[in-house]
């Protein structure tokens, strides 16, 4: 693995009113990396995303990504410079077809280049994603969980993200479909080296895809370390892993 970081986070707080959601957090991702964030409810892992993403603004501490700050940038900004944020509650567009939503994903960046271009790149995907291809005439809004989410990865990854931020993929998803998605994540970054920093509350499954791993409690990082390290972890077994 490269070892570039493109996404280096200092000292980060941010607070709504009263609650500190984070406090004082620091992490990066390297370059090709697929980096999870584990942290029961409430720890601030969907607001670490939405401050990366601009969604939030942050109170201080810095946000670098590739080299450079986004810490006050807007979210349209961000989208620009190619960090594509999945949120939580997958969101295609439900009354558009398969296609159409890829073509969407594809519009921020393809609009200044030939839309042959955009059908390779959507064949492409079609390898990765079969189930999008057989379906790709059909309403988004008729697929299962499973697929809608497959949809919403697929569409961001048509706009060519350097970091994909993925919040819990698997949201009420069956386990044999959970396992599939992640998977779909591995092979994405095998594919495209897509950078990824995900959040997942199957913390096993995640770990399995994962190459590093951060533990937030409290707004804090309080663990960090290899995936294969976590999973060998006491602690971590103990608070995430269960009897599993
Ligand atoms: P979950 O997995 O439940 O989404 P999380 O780790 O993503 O948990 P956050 O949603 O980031 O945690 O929440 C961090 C803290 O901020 C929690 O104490 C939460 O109650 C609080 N919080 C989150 N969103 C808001 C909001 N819009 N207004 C006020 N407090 C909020």
């Amino acid at each position: 693995i490269d070892r570039e970081k493109i996404l280096d986070i200092k000292n980060l707080h941010f607070s709504y009113g009263p609650i500190k959601a984070l406090d004082n957090l620091s992490l990066h991702v390297h370059k090709g990396e697929i980096v999870a964030l584990l942290g029961a409810n409430g720890a601030g892992k969907t607001t670490l995303l939405q401050t990366i993403s601009g969604l939030n603004s942050a109170d201080s501490g810095e946000i670098i990504f590739k080299d450079e700050s986004i810490t006050k940038l807007s979210a349209e900004k961000i989208v620009q410079r190619h960090l594509i944020h999945v949120p939580e509650h997958r969101q295609v567009f439900s009354t558009m077809s398969v296609l159409d939503n890829l073509h969407l994903g594809a519009y921020h960046h393809y609009q200044k280049t030939k839309k042959k271009n955009v059908v390779q790149e959507i064949e492409k995907l079609f390898e990765i994603f079969p189930i999008l291809e057989e379906r790709k005439d059909q309403l988004a809004g008729t697929l299962s969980g499973g697929q809608q989410q497959m949809l919403a990865i697929a569409r961001a990854i048509m706009s060519k993200p350097d970091l994909l931020l993925l919040d819990e993929p698997s949201l009420g998803l069956a386990p044999i479909v959970v396992k599939e998605v992640l998977e779909l994540v591995k092979n994405l970054r095998d594919q495209y080296n897509t950078t990824v920093l995900l959040i997942e509350q199957n913390v096993f499954a995640s770990l399995k895809i994962s190459d590093r791993a951060y533990v937030i409690q409290h707004g804090e990082i309080v663990k960090e370390g290899s995936a294969q390290e976590l999973l060998r972890d006491e602690n971590v077994k103990e608070a995430f892993l269960g009897h599993a």
